[in-house]
């Protein structure tokens, strides 16, 4: 048979780590096994829904390059499955349980549901021995059939309420966790599955999709383990078997607390504006409780999916560690060529300001802009670790940097003067140095230069690097000068030594 998972977002949140780590890992299961992977959009808790939760997903799986594989318009570009346009389906099947007697109409008001929790919160508070069971207390399972039939006829409100029943053990297989079992007594008395408005609730949406779609594998976070025996409780009302689930741990920081805001980044699009690459997010998260092979930390999703399996998940809460991500970050970076990085940067680098206003304000670069942006790439790329550090790394590039204070230019152990005289040598060395062919002929012939005037090389780079990039710590000075040109690097030092023999 074939294997069909899928994820199945609620769109009330922006995508963040761990939604996205259960849609990975559910893509590369069905990836893996040749099957199918869904995805489905479970929109039917009305009050926390919000539209741009819904773009914020298909953003997200556009910008990281995960596909589903089917939904209502297969063919071309399929949607995905969306729960609330497919009501009448739950409406039915909440009806097919009345009739089975897996289910039954609840005619309770909200007042008496209140009444009923704080009587119980209140016996709680005052460490009543015996608090009986918190939730529904079961009043309307014991309506006969035919009167609950007559009072829905009349128009009186209703919902209807799975019954579960009473005296059993529920047992179930987890993947990860093994043989599972709650007394029925211990599950949510009668959860409500159709609400008052027709709509369904989480739990009755969710097990009719998962059946009717044929998912034979549920993979999502633990913190859904506890409604697991209940949905197998419906399942068994339905008459249906259930898929087989794997609940999979948390994501922590590193403090061993429930991965937030706190840590840092949490959502996609955080990433994403921080200057992250979706290939090192996405193969960071692969990692995030589930191991590969030993030794090895980069692969593509398609290398994941063929060595993702089961039996390789981790029982143990996933630590999500920031530095890691980096690094992955950064290796990334290095993979790319200088065109590929030059476009990925180009919107960080818009939106900083890089350019100027540009036409009409939109911040893009002139071609003779683009073309000093692309040769800057091979001299920041060994060192990036994040797309949005560029702009400011070679905003030297394209606007003068102002001259930094004296202080700024003199070498250790030596003075103003001789400094003057340094720069004044610099001068004379800018044009074969920002005409030489490569770095290495530079470094030759400053080397070269400094031997022959007895100064140190140090001495000798410190002033002009200061002069040409602003600051003592640049990007390569010898990349920096070819790029700028003889007369811009010239009308650097020149300027520097004008501030110098003014102080
Ligand atoms: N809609 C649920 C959620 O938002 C899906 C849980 C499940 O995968 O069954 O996480």
């Amino acid at each position: 048979m074939s294997i069909r998972d899928r994820y199945a977002p609620s769109p009330t949140g922006l995508q963040h780590i761990g939604g996205i780590r259960t849609a990975l890992f559910n893509y590369l299961f069905a990836r893996s096994k040749n099957g199918q992977f869904i995805l489905r959009l479970e929109d039917t808790d009305r009050l926390r829904f919000e539209e741009r939760y819904v773009q914020n997903l298909y953003d997200t799986f556009n910008w990281l390059g995960i596909k589903w594989d089917e939904g209502p318009d297969t063919g071309g570009r399929c949607a995905p499955y969306i729960q609330s346009e497919r009501l009448d389906l739950y409406k039915k099947h909440a009806q097919d349980l009345i009739d089975s007697d897996g289910g039954y109409y609840c005619f309770c008001s909200t007042e008496r549901l209140d009444k009923i929790r704080q009587d119980q919160e209140s016996a709680r508070s005052e460490g009543a021995e015996q608090v009986s069971q918190s939730g529904y207390d079961r009043f309307c399972r014991g309506i006969p059939a035919a009167e609950a039939g007559k009072r829905v006829a009349a128009g009186e409100p209703y919902v209807i309420r799975l019954k579960i029943p009473l005296g059993e053990t529920t047992r179930f297989y987890d993947h990860l966790l093994g043989h599972i079992e709650w007394k029925n007594e211990d599950v949510n008395p009668d959860p409500v599955l159709l609400k008052s408005d027709g709509f369904p609730t989480y739990h009755l949406a969710n097990i009719v999709d998962d059946h009717l779609m044929e998912v034979t594998h549920v993979m999502r976070a633990q913190e859904w383990l506890s409604s697991t025996p209940m949905h197998v409780i419906m399942y068994g009302n339905f008459g249906w078997t259930p898929p087989e689930f794997c609940h999979l741990p948390m994501v922590m920081g590193q403090d061993g607390k429930k991965l937030s805001k706190r840590h840092g980044a949490t959502s996609i699009d955080e990433f994403r504006n921080n200057g992250y690459l979706p290939e090192a997010l996405l193969n960071y998260v692969a990692f995030l409780g589930a191991s590969y092979e030993e030794g090895r930390d980069i692969y593509t999703l398609k290398e994941l999916a063929e060595r993702f399996s089961l039996d390789k998940l981790n029982k143990a809460p996933a630590i999500f560690d920031y530095k890691k991500l980096e690094w992955y970050n950064g290796q990334y970076i290095r993979m790319k060529t200088d065109e590929e990085l030059a476009a990925l940067c180009l919107p960080f680098a818009k939106a900083a300001g890089l350019f100027g206003t540009g036409g009409e304000g939109s911040g893009s670069p002139s071609p003779e802009q683009m073309r000093v942006f692309t040769a800057a790439m091979p001299l920041v790329k060994e060192r990036l670790s994040f797309l949005n550090e560029v702009p400011q790394k070679i905003a030297y590039l394209f606007a003068d940097p102002e001259v930094p204070p004296a202080e700024e230019f003199i070498p250790k152990k030596l003075d103003l003067a001789r400094t003057v005289d340094l720069l004044k040598i610099c001068l004379d060395l800018v044009q074969p140095l920002a005409d030489s062919p490569s770095d290495e002929a530079a470094e030759n012939f400053i080397k070269a230069e400094a031997e022959k005037r007895e100064v140190k090389l140090g001495d000798l780079m410190m002033p002009l690097r200061v002069a040409i990039t602003g600051s003592r710590v640049s990007p390569p000075l010898f990349g920096s000068l070819r790029i700028l040109g003889v007369a811009r690097s010239a009308e650097r030092v020149n300027r520097a030594l004008q501030k110098l023999e003014g102080s």
